[in-house]
């Protein structure tokens, strides 16, 4: 099996498809696919373009393909093409004055690793949050952020983490434009997000303004290992206003903001009146009316950390409820 793609040369079974392309373009005509052990039967080529250039018409029958940790875990039958983004080389990272890059094609096993400036303290929700996805490290050195972003299930923990420090997608189209979106106008719903077809994610931007607040995370979970069915995420500026996302808990996020840190009533009657109780997510992972307690009790939690003057950030990790 040949080390190639994002996981930078770690061998797994799942890249089985990106084998194929290099056997494939060594024999230079894709083609039928009998020959070898396949996850996805009905694939037909693999793309791996290297430069943005190189990018393909999107057709029907499309997928781009980043870690592979959900395209390959269930069948695709309507896919005849895959367009490798791996191939591409992005820089997995990108720390400046103004924040932090984050390539779609970084892993989170990469982005958990990731070092910051001391003078980030809410760089901490990163790691944070790269462990609320409960894979095996085989998940964890393929899955990336863009995979994360764009598949759009609400226990997103790169959606969560987007939304507690004010992430912005880079989008590419195919016409060779770029847009930037909040993150809260990217994801649009459970597995729904503001992408057209043939458009690809190319980073996600935390900017250093949002990474040089206090912040606290709760997470809830109806298991130990399980996904998050309630993930909020508050920060406190210099000034001592207020952000709040609500993730997880609803199929896209929120955000709400206060001048200083609200009173118990305020916050609780601005979650209330925002998310009604039919606008709580609904599958395995929670039921809605769970999901909506637990969301007002997180948010009180954070409230009152973030109100105590001592600091706020706890030293260990997200607290599960
Ligand atoms: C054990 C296990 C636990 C998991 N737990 C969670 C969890 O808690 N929360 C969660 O959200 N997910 C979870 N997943 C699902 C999945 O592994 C992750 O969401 C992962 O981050 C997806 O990233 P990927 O790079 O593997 O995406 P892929 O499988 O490669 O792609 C996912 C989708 O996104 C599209 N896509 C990927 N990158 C781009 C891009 N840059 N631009 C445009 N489209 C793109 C693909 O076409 C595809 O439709 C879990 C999976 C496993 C196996």
């Amino acid at each position: 099996m040949a080390p190639v793609g994002c996981a930078g040369g770690r061998t797994l079974a799942i890249p089985m498809v990106r084998d194929f392309c290099n056997a494939s373009s060594a024999a230079s005509a894709p083609g039928p696919i009998g020959w070898i052990e396949m996850d996805l039967t009905t694939i037909r080529h693999v793309a791996q373009p290297a430069a943005r250039a190189e990018l393909p018409a999107f057709l029907e029958g499309d997928s781009f393909l980043a870690g592979g940790t959900w395209l390959y875990s269930e069948p695709q039958p309507h896919l005849r093409r895959l367009i490798d983004l791996c191939a591409l080389g992005w820089e997995p990272l990108s720390i400046g004055p103004d924040g932090v890059d984050i390539a779609a094609t970084c892993t989170l096993a990469a982005l958990n690793a990731a070092v910051f400036p001391a003078h980030w303290p809410a760089a901490r929700l990163v790691a944070e949050c790269c462990r609320c996805l409960m894979g095996s490290f085989k998940v964890w050195n393929m899955a990336t952020v863009g995979g994360n972003l764009c598949l759009a299930l609400p226990a997103a923990p790169m959606i969560s983490l987007a939304a507690g420090l004010e992430g912005t997608c880079l989008i590419w189209s195919p016409d060779g434009s770029e847009r930037r979106l909040s993150i809260f106008d990217f994801i649009t719903g459970a597995r729904q997000t503001a992408l057209r077809p043939g458009e690809v994610l190319r980073s996600l931007h935390l900017p250093a303004a949002a990474l040089r607040r206090r912040s606290e995370m709760r997470r809830a979970s109806l298991t130990k290992e399980g996904r998050s069915a309630a993930l909020l995420i508050g920060t406190r500026g210099a000034e001592g206003d207020v952000t709040l996302a609500v993730t997880a808990a609803t199929p896209r996020p929120f955000r709400f903001h206060f001048e200083r840190v609200p009173d118990a009533s305020q916050l609780h009657d601005t979650l209330e009146t925002a998310l009604s109780p039919a606008a709580y997510h609904d599958d395995v992972h929670g039921a809605p009316a769970w999901r909506r307690h637990m969301t007002l009790r997180l948010a009180q939690e954070i409230r009152a950390a973030l109100e105590r003057d001592d600091g706020g950030s706890r030293p260990e990790g997200a607290r599960r409820t």
